[in-house]
This record gives structure tokens, C-alpha cells and sequence, in this order.
């Protein structure tokens, strides 16, 4: 992509709406534009971000066994009269009445609208495991939206649900989300960490909020330091292996570890006080097993081998995609700017032309723009009249994992200089190595 014909408004100034530097940071490398109270658009970068984010999740959704489907975002206010729910949701709901005063809400979360589409095609015990996932835009009327899309009112979200014969079956469908967590937020460079969270009248222990460590959390967090050296599960976990996943599960949740809400002062006395970390933390993913919640008061069963009717026993696990975009920049960002993962990043390289209409830099930028691509990379070419300075802030700024800078001198001895952003590294490259430099994606 060049530059010159890319949406990018860059902010100068620091905006003074932003509190957190995430949120400054996504508005001056001109990622999201706010709408409303708690309102964004994505901007072509921010975008770009949000579906590589997306597509991470759906990887390792897919690779857990869970299938994707897509419901509306407006739903019929009756599934939720039915699960009893309706009234109980409160101002959060954003409620709306259609043109034949039916009455419709704009979705906060899709348990009722799953557990019809499970309860219409579903019926044996054979048909399970099932896991439903979709990736779709949430609305709630949060009382206190800030920190950009961090806490927005409209926002999107991964959600997941599972749907077992019984809560032996609901464990380990519970299990290999756990480890999909694991993975998935890994994958972003982020280290998560998975906190026991309230279960309320559900009871039992099946509940965790993954929480990433930043002063900027609205949580305050209590953990064992083991969680940081923690092994991450690979590619080859075997996800049809209930007793490994179960093994994992265990693992990590042995030390202790629970946000504000959770925390215990006689178990945190027992951790070794080198030991304990306290920390501000953000949630970016939740998962809950609530047995037969939904199921009972919406009829959802199977024929099981015994020949009766069970309710399914159901779980649901969230991950948001958009507070995830903010997240990463909270744990990895510096004085000049974002520092992109290589997984997540919007492009992989900048490409900075440094005299823009000089014959050679701009027919040898026009070659390494064309060799990078051809091999996969994705890149920003910088052929903007802008001056080097105001280049490399710019490139600073947006994070891309590397940066090129093609200038006269360098290409009068054949070469050109190669820049890590996160490390600031500078390496000369030969011109005709550029794109083996940096290999196929
Ligand atoms: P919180 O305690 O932060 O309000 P929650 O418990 O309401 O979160 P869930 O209902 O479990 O969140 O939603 C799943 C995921 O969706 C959360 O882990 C978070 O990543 C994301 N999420 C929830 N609310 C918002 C929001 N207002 N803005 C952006 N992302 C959100
Ligand atoms: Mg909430």
C-alpha cells in the first residue's frame, strides 16, 4: 500500500480526550475515529489490526473443535422472555421496538439466541460435543464508557458455546477452551493469565477471567510469579485428548492467582512473598460453565444412551477482539510509539522512501516494494513528499515490526538500512538481498 493514497491522519498532539496510552496512541496513529459515547469506527490501520486479531482467534477456535456460525446483532426480545432473562438484563440491554411494536434488543451476548439453534437441530446425545462460536458486534449501555475501545458500548466480541451431554462432558469442553486461551493470547505476544472468577449461584470452580498484566487494568490482581515462566501449550496439543488437556488445565491452574473480587487473604499468606506478584490488569477473555442455565428453561435436551431426555449442560467463553487491539498496546508500546507483534501487526514492513522524486530512490523503492510483495510481505510504502523526520516519527508511531529506509547515500554503495522497531537495531542490506532478507511469509 502507498502511502500517498492511504487514510492514515496521524495526530501530532496528544489528544486530550484519551486517558490511557492505548487509547492515545490508536487516535494519533489515526487507527479508530469515536463516533459516539463509547462509539468507534475502525480506520483502514485499526482495521487491519482487528482482522489479524480476529483471524488468530478463529485459528485456534477452529483448531479446539469449535465451529463458527454467524447470528444477527438484533435479536427478538422473546428468546430472552423465555430464558427469563429479559427483565433481569437491565439498563445494559439496549432495547428497541420495531415498526409492528415487536419488541427487539440489540445483543449483549447470544446464549438464548445458540441454545435455539442448537435446540432446533440437535437432538441425540451422538451429536455431542458441540461448540458454536461467532464473532459479531455486541452492544451495552456501560454506565462509564472510557479508555477508548477498551470499555466502548459497541463492541466485537468472540463468543463460544459448548453443549454437552452431562457435566463430565461440559469439563472438558470447558478444558479445551482453557487451553485455546492459552494459545490464542500467546500467539498475540501477550502473557494472559487465567484468574478464578466468580461463579455465583452456579457454583463450582468453573469459571476464569485471563487477564493481562498493565498498570492500566481496572482490576487489581493477586498472583504466584511461577504463572510467568508457565510452559505455553504448542500446535500439537492433542485437543481429542481429554486427559492431556485436562493436564494442562491443571498445570495452570495450580498457582494461585484472583482479581480483586476473588481474592483470598489466608491462601495469598500462603505463597512464598518473593513469590507474590500485585499488579493492575485487564480482562480480555472470560469463559463460564453454566450447567443447565438456559437449557432447562428452554427445553434444550437430548436423547441420551439411556433413552431419556437430558438438558445439555452449556458453557460460554468470550474473548474481545476489539479490547484486544488496545490491550497489545498497553503491554507494548514505548515513548515513539506502538510496538507491533509480528503476528498482529497492520503491515509487516515500512517501506521509507527518503527523497521522493529522486530517479534512483524512487525506481529502487519501487523494486523492493514490488519484490516484498511478491513474496508475501505486506507493506507500507512511505513515497509521501513528507520529510525524513517526519517519516521515521510516523513510522515510530504506527509500530510496523521493521522499517526500510531507501535515501540517496545509502544507494550510491549499493545498499540500504533495515530497522527493528522493537529493539531499534540498524542493519545495512545489500539492495539485491532486501527480499530475501526478510523470506516469504
Ligand atoms: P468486564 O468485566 O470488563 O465488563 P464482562 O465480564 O462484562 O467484562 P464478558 O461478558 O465475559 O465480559 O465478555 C467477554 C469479553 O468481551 C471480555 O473478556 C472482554 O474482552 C470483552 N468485553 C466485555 N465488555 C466489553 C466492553 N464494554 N468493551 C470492549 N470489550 C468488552
Ligand atoms: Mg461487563
Amino acid at each position: 500500500m502507498r502511502l500517498s493514497r492511504y487514510l492514515l491522519p496521524i495526530l501530532k498532539e496528544n489528544p486530550r480526550e484519551a486517558e490511557i496510552i492505548s487509547h492515545r496512541l490508536m487516535l494519533r496513529a489515526g487507527m479508530i475515529r469515536q463516533q459516539g459515547a463509547g462509539s468507534f469506527s475502525w480506520l483502514p490501520l485499526g482495521k487491519r489490526v482487528l482482522d489479524r486479531v480476529c483471524r488468530i482467534v478463529r485459528e485456534e477456535q477452529n483448531r479446539a473443535g469449535a465451529q463458527e456460525i454467524l447470528m444477527p446483532t438484533i435479536q427478538s426480545a422473546d428468546l430472552w422472555i423465555e430464558s427469563g432473562r429479559y427483565d433481569d438484563y437491565g439498563k445494559e440491554m439496549l432495547r428497541i421496538t420495531d415498526r409492528h411494536e415487536r419488541k427487539m434488543l440489540y445483543g449483549p451476548t447470544n446464549e438464548e439466541m445458540v441454545t435455539d439453534i442448537f435446540r432446533a437441530y440437535v437432538k441425540s446425545y451422538k451429536d455431542l460435543p458441540l461448540n458454536l462460536y461467532h464473532i459479531q458486534w455486541k452492544f451495552r449501555d456501560e454506565v462509564r464508557p472510557r479508555f477508548g475501545v477498551m470499555r466502548s458500548r459497541e463492541f466485537l466480541m468472540k463468543d463460544a458455546y459448548s453443549f454437552d451431554l452431562d457435566f463430565e462432558g461440559a469439563k472438558a469442553a470447558y478444558n479445551r477452551m482453557f487451553v485455546a486461551y492459552l494459545r490464542t493470547f500467546t500467539r498475540m505476544g501477550l502473557k494472559a493469565i487465567p484468574m478464578r472468577a466468580d461463579t455465583g449461584p452456579i457454583g463450582g470452580d468453573l469459571s476464569h477471567e485471563f487477564i493481562i498484566l498493565a498498570s492500566t487494568g481496572e482490576s487489581e490482581v493477586f498472583c504466584h510469579k511461577d504463572f510467568l515462566d508457565l510452559p505455553v501449550p504448542g500446535e500439537n496439543v492433542d485437543f481429542g485428548n481429554d486427559a492431556e488437556v485436562a493436564g494442562i488445565v491443571s498445570e495452570w491452574t495450580a498457582p494461585y492467582a484472583a482479581t480483586d473480587e476473588m481474592h483470598d487473604e489466608t491462601a495469598w499468606t500462603e505463597v512464598p512473598e518473593d513469590k507474590r506478584l500485585t499488579a493492575r490488569g485487564i480482562e480480555v477473555g472470560h469463559i463460564f460453565h453454566f450447567g443447565t442455565k438456559y437449557s432447562e428453561p428452554m427445553k434444550a435436551s437430548v436423547t441420551g444412551p439411556d433413552g431419556q431426555e437430558h438438558f445439555v449442560s452449556m458453557g460460554s467463553y468470550g474473548i474481545g477482539p476489539s479490547r484486544l487491539a488496545a490491550a497489545i498496546i498497553e503491554a507494548s508500546h514505548d515513548d515513539n510509539g506502538i510496538i507491533w507483534p509480528e503476528s498482529v501487526a497492520p503491515f509487516d514492513i515500512a517501506l521509507i522512501n527518503m527523497k521522493v522524486g529522486d530517479p534512483e530512490c524512487d525506481r529502487i523503492c519501487g523494486e523492493i516494494y514490488g519484490g516484498l510483495q511478491n513474496s508475501g510481505r505486506e507493506v507500507l510504502y512511505d513515497d509521501t513528499d513528507q520529510r525524513p523526520g517526519a517519516k521515521f516519527a510516523t513510522a515510530d508511531l504506527i509500530g510496523l515490526p521493521w522499517q526500510i529506509i531507501v535515501g540517496p547515500r545509502g544507494i550510491a554503495n549499493g545498499e540500504v538500512e533495515v530497522k527493528n522497531r522493537a529493539t531499534g537495531e540498524r542493519e545495512t542490506v545489500p539492495i539485491p538481498s532486501v527480499a530475501d532478507r526478510f523470506g516469504a511469509r
